[in-house]
């Protein structure tokens, strides 16, 4: 499951509570919180950060990658004590704490889904096509999209050359 969409389940089962991860006997928590359970995670005893990993934001990168400690713009209009920028994971914590069950309350938590969603790894999308599955890869990888055919099975022509078919869509440079 992506953090994005972790967020948004977790917030179905968690009550908001700004400022801590999880409250096991209220079942509340905040952003973090609600997508670690949404994911299955549990929490135990109370532990000493890492480097690099506040009390706040602890775990968060064991459980999604450590893309979550990547520094990026923050996305909200907070003035200049807040850093302007910060990792992935304490601006999550800074929009739920003071955006959205805080103080401000100008932020929902389908909004803080989606902004994660933009800056969260994308997933390769596989669909099925015409005679066929594509798959789409994120970019920054080589290869960008390839459809695979199934000759003769899904309406794709067999070829009669010697050689075997090649699937409609996939060139020989993008041949694995
Ligand atoms: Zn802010």
């Amino acid at each position: 499951m992506k953090l994005s969409e972790a967020i948004l389940l977790g917030s179905t089962i968690l009550a908001p509570k700004p400022g801590v991860q999880f409250v096991a006997e209220k079942q509340e928590g905040c952003a973090l919180g609600m997508a670690a359970i949404a994911n299955g995670c549990t929490y135990g005893p109370p532990q000493d950060p890492e480097k690099g990993e506040s009390r706040r934001t602890i775990g968060t990168a064991g459980v999604w990658g450590e893309w979550v400690k990547k520094q990026v713009a923050r996305p909200c209009s907070c003035w200049f004590f807040v850093p302007r920028k910060m990792q992935i994971q304490e601006i999550i914590a800074h929009i739920f704490d003071r955006h959205i069950a805080g103080e401000k309350k100008d932020w929902t938590i389908d909004e803080l889904a989606k902004w994660v969603e933009s800056v969260e790894p994308q997933m390769p999308k596989i669909e099925a096509i015409d005679g066929g599955v594509r798959i789409t890869v994120p970019e920054g990888c080589r290869l960008t999209q390839i459809e695979i055919g199934i000759p003769g099975i899904l309406g794709h022509e067999q070829t009669d050359g010697g050689q075997g078919p090649i699937p409609s869509g996939l060139s020989s440079e993008e041949k694995v």
